[in-house]
């Protein structure tokens, strides 16, 4: 009721002629037709605000310290500017500047160059590449950058069958799988797949065990390749907007929470929630959720990029999701961190 009332009392301040009104409304007040069907999970935790304004913060990475998991962190794309990177509490504590990276994705233990080694890629809008980095302890730093075919725009890493893969999706709804190739000291992408969906294509993911990709087209659904080893075709559909399960356009990040019986998260952007699916066949739907706020972090709207991890760290029991959060409520945008019991939800 009170809710109600602060929201109809904005309404009445912007049917008065504010042009700036729509700003003045708390994304975290509005009232959800559908709120019996959704779980609310709390963010506890959001990130230093990107530095430039608009839409920029995108899509996050999170990855696992070797030995002490609570000195793992968050990597940030700013599409603007560069990649941040985040301690669990949250405090940027590295800036990479250059670039607009969009999507990031990364892989632990990766032999490359008769090393193992952490790595990390991203679409690099800015010049049509996806870029390459390396990340320890010390945090990131970027090592190599290969063209693509024109603007990419989704993107995700793959680690099987011995070497590593990058999977590139754009706007025409094209998706392409390269492969980390070395020769002698020289690393360099090289192209083994592809595939055309109708439309555009943002986030993708891949469960490497089990040799799958999970990709959204935007406008219409969910859809998983199996056996990507051998090739890239004959998509299966996993839902579709406007289904009953209630997902909306546009599907956006998409993150695979590892467990016997994996997991599908996908961000439903249009109504700023979060769908669950099996992500083993037939991939059940399985519900959803939305990331609201707690005593002193506002929830997540209209999400970008997403990552999970089953990985218990401080102040995260279970495992945790990362959102973009499109409407941070004090300042620029950021990302939102939730403590996540999946077997729960
Ligand atoms: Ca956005
Ligand atoms: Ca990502
Ligand atoms: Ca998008
Ligand atoms: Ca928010
Ligand atoms: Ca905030």
């Amino acid at each position: 009721m009170k809710t109600q009332l602060k929201i109809l009392s904005m309404l009445t301040f912007c049917l008065t002629g504010m042009s700036a009104c729509s700003l003045l409304i708390d994304r975290d007040d509005i009232a959800y037709s559908d709120s019996d069907a959704v779980t609310n999970i709390n963010a506890t935790v959001e990130t230093t605000p990107v530095l430039t304004s608009g839409d920029a913060a995108d899509d996050p990475a999170i990855w696992i310290h070797p030995s002490d998991p609570n000195k793992s962190f968050v990597i940030g794309t700013n599409k603007k500017s560069g990649l941040g990177v985040y301690d669990l509490n949250g405090k940027q504590i590295q800036f990479l500047e250059g670039g607009l990276p969009n999507n990031i994705d990364i892989r632990q233990n990766v032999l490359l160059q008769n090393d193992s080694v952490d790595i990390g890629a991203f679409t690099d809008r800015q010049d049509n590449t996806v870029g390459w980095i390396t990340i320890s302890e010390n945090g990131i730093e970027k090592f190599n950058q290969f063209p693509v075919k024109e603007e990419p725009y989704g993107f995700c890493l793959g680690y099987y069958a011995n070497s590593v893969f990058a999977f590139v999706t754009y706007k025409t709804g094209l998706i392409e799988q390269y492969e980390l190739t070395e020769n002698d000291s020289l690393l360099s992408m090289s192209l083994k797949a592809s595939f055309q969906f109708d439309s555009q294509l943002e986030g993708c993911v891949v469960d490497d065990e089990r040799n799958r990709i999970f990709v959204g087209e935007e406008e219409h659904g969910i859809w998983v390749f199996e056996d990507i080893a051998e090739s890239l075709d004959s998509p299966i559909s996993i839902d579709q907007v406007g289904s009953a399960n209630g997902i909306v356009a546009d599907i956006e990040g998409l993150a695979l929470y590892k467990a016997d019986k994996p997991k599908l998260i996908a961000s439903s952007q249009g109504n700023d929630s979060f769908a669950i699916y099996e992500a083993t066949p037939p991939y059940a739907f399985v519900s959803r959720f939305r990331i609201t706020g707690s005593d002193t972090v506002d929830g997540a709207q209209e999400t970008d990029g997403i990552e999970v991890t089953h990985v218990p760290l401080e102040g995260f029991p279970n495992g945790m999701i990362v959102a973009q959060d499109g409407f941070n409520n004090d300042g620029k945008q950021n990302f939102k961190f939730a403590p996540l019991n999946i077997e729960k939800m």
